[in-house]
């Protein structure tokens, strides 16, 4: 396929970088260039935010019930250009069109139509007082600019995560896509042009994230940040936003507890798909599976032939369950984590390696790693490749002890028949959400989403009318009706 010269979106206008340097995006399944994007300054920056701060009128004071209509008109051109935008999805970034990138654009899709539905009926309070000639309500105002920055693993769907509640809730926008994904931007951004976002409300700035990125977070005219990634860049955001609202998802190591009463046909399909979907390159993917000592034999015997059934391979193939990784630091990442552990006692009962023989040396295999010690990286960090790390326990406190020893706190499972367990477990773990009898990616688009405090899974709650109220200032009125 021919590279296609693409351009970023700054004041309602398709426009080149000022420094006019260009970079290239490639397919991580083949190394071809496919497109060519502008490398974005801090001057392009600077200019998307002046481009947003003259125009945040624009939609801040549109009716809610437009804005609704709006957000609806955006998730149904998206639905019109499905095929479209999940063959720019699966070439750029990697996934499986059939079983995975339609539907990631389906999702992205009723995230619009979520936000339009949430924000008809946010209701606010009118609130009691002593002082009997006072009247005190209360409604939500926008925020005003919002700093946006999306990763490279959901690149349709987390910026619709922000973008979808942040119109809804009346902000103008500049964005910054990660740059291994930026071609799926500039797609979706057509399909908020075409939809009619007004000019200047969104933009879009491609380029590299510690320039870019770091410019829309620290600038003045930004007031508020929200941002999907690491801890580290996390931590450097909200280090550099200082004292502007924030919305951090950093990721999680999802521990997945097995007791020995669970039904193991669930277990094993979904603890194997909460490892390998999206070639395990998810926040809330499962990490690190707890398994009860009296099981363990089972359970791996059935994540090998889970993981033998999955047909590593080219995205457009009909056949193919999982695609190669997205980038190289991310398949560096999965090998280090994989010698770190065998260094540190683990087995690699299946996998363990890259597959350049079949296009690109993303191809990682899925791999299934034994007698993972609690004092290595598999443990401890999130690993963010297809790997399914088991380590055994004896009893529930252990278990308790390895979940909750590491640094974040996003999503964890149980798997048990027993409710008593289930709440057992549910109550004590330390995370965000607690899935139980479901991996640990199971979410849908309304419910609250986020990284428990006390951990680097980052603040606040993605989902539903929780973005919105995240994305909106509560303004008080307090009215004096005495004579
Ligand atoms: P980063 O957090 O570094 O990058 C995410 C985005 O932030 C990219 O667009 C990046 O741009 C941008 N960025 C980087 N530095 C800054 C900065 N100083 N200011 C503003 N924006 C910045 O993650 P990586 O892509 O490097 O992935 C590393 C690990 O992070 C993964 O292995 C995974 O564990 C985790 N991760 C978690 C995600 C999640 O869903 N929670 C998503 C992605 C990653 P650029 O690429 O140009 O540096």
């Amino acid at each position: 396929m021919p590279s296609k010269t693409l351009n970023m979106y700054i004041g309602g206008q398709w426009v080149e970088s000022e420094s006019g340097k260009r970079f290239e995006a490639y397919n991580p399944a083949t190394s071809e260039v496919i497109a060519t994007l502008p490398e974005g300054t801090r001057l392009d920056a600077q200019r998307a935010i002046a481009a947003a701060s003259e125009n945040k009128h624009k939609i801040a004071s549109m009716s809610v019930w437009d804005r609704a209509r709006l957000c609806r008109r955006i998730g149904d051109l998206m639905l019109q250009r499905r095929e479209e935008l999940a063959r720019v999805l699966a070439e750029d970034q990697g996934k499986p069109y059939h079983t995975e990138a339609l539907a990631e654009v389906d999702f992205a899709a009723h995230g619009f139509h979520n936000a339009s539905e949430q924000i008809k009926w946010l209701e606010t309070a009118v609130i009691p007082t002593e002082d009997v000639n006072k009247r005190v309500f209360s409604f939500r105002q926008p925020r005003g600019v919002y700093a946006v920055i999306t990763p490279w693993n959901f690149p349709i769907n987390i910026p619709v995560e922000y973008l979808a509640p942040g119109l809804a809730a009346g902000n103008a926008i500049v964005w910054v896509p990660a740059p291994t994904t930026s071609v799926c931007a500039v797609k979706l951004m057509e399909c908020l042009e075409e939809a009619g976002v007004p000019p200047g409300v969104v933009n879009l700035v491609t380029g590299p994230g510690p320039v870019v990125g770091d410019e829309i977070v620290a600038h003045p005219g930004t007031d508020a940040v929200g941002f999907t990634g690491s801890p580290r860049t996390g931590k450097q955001i909200a280090q550099r936003a200082a004292g502007k609202p924030l919305l951090l998802e950093l990721g999680g190591n999802g521990p997945t507890i097995v007791l020995d009463d669970a039904d193991f046909d669930v277990v094993t399909s979904r603890v194997a798909s909460g490892c390998f979907f999206n070639a395990g390159q998810v926040c809330s993917a499962t990490e690190r599976i707890l398994v009860q000592r009296s099981v363990h034999s089972e359970l791996i015997n059935r994540l090998v032939k889970a993981a033998e059934t999955i047909h590593l391979g080219n995205p457009f193939d009909p056949a193919t369950t999982m695609g190669p990784l997205n980038n190289g630091p991310t398949a560096e990442k999965v090998d280090r984590h994989l010698a770190d552990g065998v260094a540190k006692g683990a087995v690699i009962i299946f996998g363990g390696r890259r597959m350049p023989e079949l296009g690109s040396d993303l191809y990682y295999m899925p791999t299934v790693v034994d007698n993972i010690t609690t004092d290595s990286l598999l443990n401890h960090e999130e690993t963010f490749g297809p790997v399914a790390p088991v380590m055994s326990f004896d009893d529930y406190d252990q278990a308790l002890t390895i979940a909750t020893q590491c640094n974040l706190g996003l999503v964890a499972s149980v798997f048990t028949t027993n409710i008593k367990k289930a709440f057992y477990f549910a109550e004590r773990l330390r995370t965000g959400i607690v899935n139980v009898n479901d991996n640990s990616n199971y979410w849908e688009s309304h419910i609250p989403f986020g990284g428990v405090s006390g951990t680097q899974s980052g603040i606040g709650r993605l989902g539903g009318k929780h973005s919105i109220m995240e994305m909106s200032d509560l303004r008080t009125i307090c009215m004096d009706v005495g004579q």
